[in-house]
């Protein structure tokens, strides 16, 4: 064969390996232990649905940590860096998990990593001002199931870029304690009350229902659906869920600096 064949050959080999070459994946462990209530819908709906997402868009893998021996074990630096995981996902935990080393687990995430939660996450380790603090809020109590329509704050970030106005969501939609944006950069809330109406205490008229912040190099993001396994399902959720992870991660830009704070 003609050499100069040959050289096309190769370099035409070489581009199609090259452009179908996948991007290179991010890898997330999902936390689904529960030392209180158990979600086992929100659970079980949420681990096919990010598993999908993650692997139809080539985003990230998922690995499991489902019990409390799995969260002894997986749940350290040393794991996690081992394994070379880039941030962790809490969906719907509850209770004190038993993470071996919270503080070093906490540090691990401030180094760089992600850490995103749904739900119930903030129904966990109550009372730990470190956790409390990494992830933004804490849960404080929810009425009857009802139909809502979130309101868009950051209409730039990738969790609700996508976000169409007027979109309705029938879900359990949880009341924090705090309320509080001089902590976190708000993505969707509520300006009121999710049951009643009425304006929230703490913050009158103001019910958070999703948010994002920097943690040291590391990034939170946090969104209070996914009670139900119809919320997981819906499109405008999938595209708000798989939108924060890749922020998260780092695989798409958003702002995180807290606020707006609301004038009395
Ligand atoms: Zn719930």
């Amino acid at each position: 064969m003609d050499l100069r064949i040959i050289a096309l050959v190769v370099v035409a080999v070489f581009s199609i390996s090259a452009s179908y070459a996948a991007p290179p994946k991010k890898k997330l462990l999902l936390v689904t232990h529960t030392a209180g209530f158990r979600h086992e819908e929100g659970i079980a709906v949420g681990e096919k649905t990010l598993v999908e997402i993650g692997s139809i868009t080539g985003s990230f893998t998922l690995e499991m940590c489902r019990n409390a021996d799995d969260v002894k074990r997986m749940l350290t630096p040393d794991y996690l860096n081992a394994n070379k995981f880039d941030g962790v996902i809490f969906n719907s935990t509850t209770g004190d998990l038993g993470i071996p080393d919270l503080k070093a687990f906490l540090e691990w995430i401030k180094g760089g990593k992600a850490f995103i939660g749904m739900h119930a996450a903030t129904d966990t380790y109550h009372g730990n001002a470190d956790y409390l603090d990494m992830i933004g809020d804490e849960f404080l109590t929810h009425g009857a199931q009802c139909t809502i329509e979130p309101l868009v704050q950051d209409p730039k970030h990738p969790a609700t870029v996508q976000w169409e106005k007027g979109t309705k969501i029938h879900e359990e939609v949880y009341i924090f304690k705090h309320n509080d944006r001089s902590k976190v950069h708000v993505l969707l809330y509520l300006d009121k009350n999710p049951n009643d109406g009425r304006p929230v205490a703490n913050q009158p008229g103001d019910n958070l229902l999703a948010w994002c912040k920097a943690y040291g190099k590391g990034k939170v993001f946090y969104t209070a659906f996914g009670h139900r396994g119809d919320v997981w399902t819906n499109e405008a959720i999938r595209r708000h869920m798989l939108g924060g992870i890749r922020w998260a991660l780092g695989l798409a830009k958003g702002d995180s600096k807290p606020g707006p704070v609301l004038k009395p």
